[in-house]
């Protein structure tokens, strides 16, 4: 296995070296004096990353102020990605515990991922059985149980489509590996985290946001579509707004402002929508 070496240089000082091999996620715990070095980087300010076997690159800070709903959540406070070319896309990201103190998982950690070709990989039954106990201890699951979920999800979740616009597991998980599109949610290599897990595999909507997690309520959606319909839309309305977002959106006023002008009382928009 290929070793690199990896230095970081800030205004001429190293920073941080280290090795990378060329197939494992490396991570590595930063010692206090480099952990300061990173926290007091601005925004702007140009890092200097140097790989043995390839050329300089200068890499802008780009701060992440992320607002963590769950104070329990680690920040993720930088994160430095580059690419050249096809060769080598590496992501350094720095992680830091939540400012309030409350839980430290991974402080003071530096994360260098080199390049892994992607190959399809599944959700794994670690994920999924954690996926299904937190449904039932949120008291949403419809399932009858663990196997019930499970023999549910293989067959109708699983390498499928996007319920939505169609997008493959396959696709979606291959955009996110190779950073054609990036973002702090998404997995390094398929490696998850706390609050890092989404786009690499299709996810579980639920048709009615109200509604249970259940075989009649569940669809696969993509992350994109998720995350868009979010628990605003049903499905129906998802797919009416899909088709074009403005007409949907004024066609809720129209109905609303016919009611009003009318006094149709019975005039609802959701049943409208349905028909
Ligand atoms: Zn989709």
């Amino acid at each position: 296995m290929k070793i690199e070496k990896v230095f970081l240089e800030r205004k001429g000082q190293a920073m941080f070296n280290t090795e990378i091999t060329e197939s494992v996620l490396n991570s590595f715990l930063l010692e206090d004096e480099q952990f300061a070095d990173v926290n007091s980087l601005s925004i702007g300010e140009k890092l200097i990353l140097k790989i043995e076997s390839i050329p300089e690159y200068l890499i802008p800070v780009k701060p992440y102020k992320n607002k963590v709903k769950n104070p329990l959540k680690i920040q993720v406070d930088i994160l430095i990605s580059f690419r050249q070319g096809d060769i080598l896309s590496e992501y350094i990201r720095f992680k830091q515990p939540d400012p309030n103190g409350k839980k430290v998982n991974s402080d003071k950690i530096i994360i260098i991922a080199p390049k892994i070709e992607w190959a399809y990989m599944p959700k794994t039954k670690e994920q999924l059985i954690e996926w299904y106990k937190n449904k039932v201890d949120n008291k949403i699951s419809g399932f009858e149980s663990e196997i019930d979920f499970l023999s549910w999800y293989e067959n109708n979740i699983k390498d499928s489509k996007c319920a939505y616009c169609g997008l493959s597991e396959r696709d979606s998980q291959r955009l996110v590996h190779e950073g054609k599109l990036k973002s702090l949610r998404f997995p390094i290599y398929g490696t998850i985290s706390s609050g890092v897990n989404r786009g690499y595999w299709l996810e579980i909507d639920r048709k009615i946001p109200t509604g249970y997690y259940s075989k009649g309520n569940c669809n696969p959606s993509c992350y994109f579509c998720n995350n868009d319909k979010s628990d605003v839309f049903t499905d129906s309305q998802y797919k009416e707004f899909y088709e074009n977002r403005a007409s949907f959106l004024r066609g809720l006023l129209i109905l609303r402002d016919n009611k009003e002008v009318t006094g149709n009382g019975n005039l609802d928009p959701n049943n409208l929508i349905e028909q």
